[in-house]
């Protein structure tokens, strides 16, 4: 069997998005898992359109997520020269002829046409031409396209397409000016580069027979094609920004992590029996754009947050302090000593479904409350309240051991049951009832915890 060879190949038209990266994905995994190649290609020809800057949007994007390509990034503005060639060889053999309508002339053969109510389409009226070219008008360059017969190719997603060659025209190759068209160059790379599989969005359908016929005036050998369906929204609609359809680095900066986006996009469109976890190996091991689905996927917001808690909560404390640099945290969270980060990773990561939301709920903890949920009994919480103080002062809050026998302690020699005073301690500590576990909260707390505990009996 040949070797896999694939290629992600973005216009370079703003960030990348999570469309995109699905797209890439998919390549990217079969290449990868078959032992082949993977290639980024940047469509940069519409210079009009394209920016430096959204191709290291992509690359960025890529980088964070770690999709790894090989060799050079192929970029087809320097590739005029190799498109040339081959136009010039179409002409040569006969398989593409000048054509000099001018753009008035086709205007009024397309308006015609409409009036008649037929479809507007270039009645080849170049295409055996031999006679003298009229005067003042550069030519344009278009293929010799099948007059019968149909263009037919398996979809490896779609299945069986047929398409009429009546219902395509010579289409345009070079424009005026020399430049090759959209559709030319993506089949000449594609070709040169030995592309074998091409996962695409379904938008590019229609796109597909055109480059077949390119494929077969330069004897080229075909790929095999994959045309995925959108993503749509929850209500089945196209997605908007607001549902999620947003660059890949906004996830970033949301506070999602690498691996739950690509494990949630990946199930956008391909399944492995009813499996939704993921680990890259797996993914290497098990993908195939054999299964992908033939029907639109639908983007499910509660869905990535399910799957990002999964990715935090199994993500090391290290490197969950590590990833919250990029967000930000209240100053006393660096004074923390190493047991202190600790417990409170621990347990504000089962809380939080992104690195924001982990870093919303730091922010909480460590900067002392200013409101404070109203108390059954305040004048007799205040009272238990002063007491603890003074307990507190002999207590090292070293650990949760320590922690949980003064509470004890004070319980006993008070003769009160948990409930009659730790929602006033927890009140007094955090401003609200609720929370992490108040063992835990004072072991991070440490000295905080005398110094809250005073402001709260200061103000009541
Ligand atoms: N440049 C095209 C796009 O960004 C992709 C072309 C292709 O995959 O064939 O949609």
């Amino acid at each position: 069997m040949c070797m896999v060879v694939t290629r992600f190949a973005p216009s370079p038209t703003g960030h990348l998005h999570i469309g995109g990266l699905r797209t890439a994905l998919f390549n990217y995994l079969y290449a990868r898992g078959a032992g082949g190649k993977f290639y980024l290609r940047i469509e940069d020809t519409d210079l009009a359109r394209n920016s430096q800057e959204a191709t290291e949007a992509i690359l960025q994007a890529f980088e964070w997520v770690g999709l790894d390509f090989d060799g050079e990034i192929l970029y087809q503005s320097e590739r005029l020269e190799i498109y040339q060639r081959y136009i010039q060889q179409l002409l040569e053999a006969g398989k593409a002829y000048y054509c000099y309508m001018g753009k008035e002339e086709l205007d009024a053969l397309r308006d015609s046409q409409r009036a008649q109510g037929q479809t507007p389409r270039y009645d080849r009226r170049y295409r055996d031409f031999k006679g003298t070219p009229p005067q003042g008008i550069t030519p344009v360059v278009r293929l010799k396209a099948p007059l019968e017969g149909e263009i037919a190719f398996e979809d490896g997603v779609k299945g069986a397409v047929v398409v009429q060659a009546k219902e395509l025209d010579d289409f345009i190759i070079a424009r005026a000016d020399g430049t090759p068209t959209y559709n030319f160059v993506v089949t000449i790379d594609d070709a040169l580069m030995g592309i074998t599989d091409i996962i695409r969005g379904d938008d590019h359908l229609s796109n597909t027979p055109k480059q077949i016929l390119i494929y077969q005036a330069l004897g080229f050998k075909l790929p095999n094609f994959y045309h995925v369906p959108m993503i749509l929204n929850e209500q089945g609609r196209k997605l908007s920004k607001r549902d999620g359809a947003m660059g890949v680095m906004d996830y970033k900066s949301l506070g999602y992590l690498k691996e739950a986006l690509l494990n949630f996009l990946v199930r956008l469109g391909w399944s492995y029996g009813d499996q939704e976890i993921f680990s890259l190996k797996e993914l290497l091991q098990h993908f195939s754009p054999k299964e992908l689905n033939s029907a639109p996927s639908c983007f499910s917001p509660h869905k990535l947050d399910w799957l990002n808690a999964y990715y935090l909560k199994s993500t090391s404390n290290n490197q969950l302090e590590a990833l919250l640099k990029d967000f930000e945290l209240p100053s006393a969270f660096d004074t923390l000593s190493a047991q202190q980060k600790n417990m409170l990773l621990e347990a504000l990561k089962e809380r939080a479904p992104t690195l924001k939301a982990l870093s919303t709920e730091i922010t909480h903890l460590l900067i002392p409350p200013t409101t404070y949920d109203p108390l059954k009994n305040a004048a007799e919480a205040k009272a238990l309240l002063e007491d603890f103080v003074r307990a507190l002062k002999n207590t090292h809050l070293q650990s949760l051991e320590s922690i949980h026998t003064l509470l004890h302690n004070f319980l006993e020699a008070h003769a009160l049951k948990p409930g009659a005073f730790m929602p006033a301690l927890r009140v007094a500590l955090l401003g609200k009832k609720g929370g992490i576990d108040l063992k835990q909260a004072i072991f991070i707390l440490g000295n905080q915890t005398h110094t809250r505990l005073q402001a709260f009996l200061a103000r009541t």
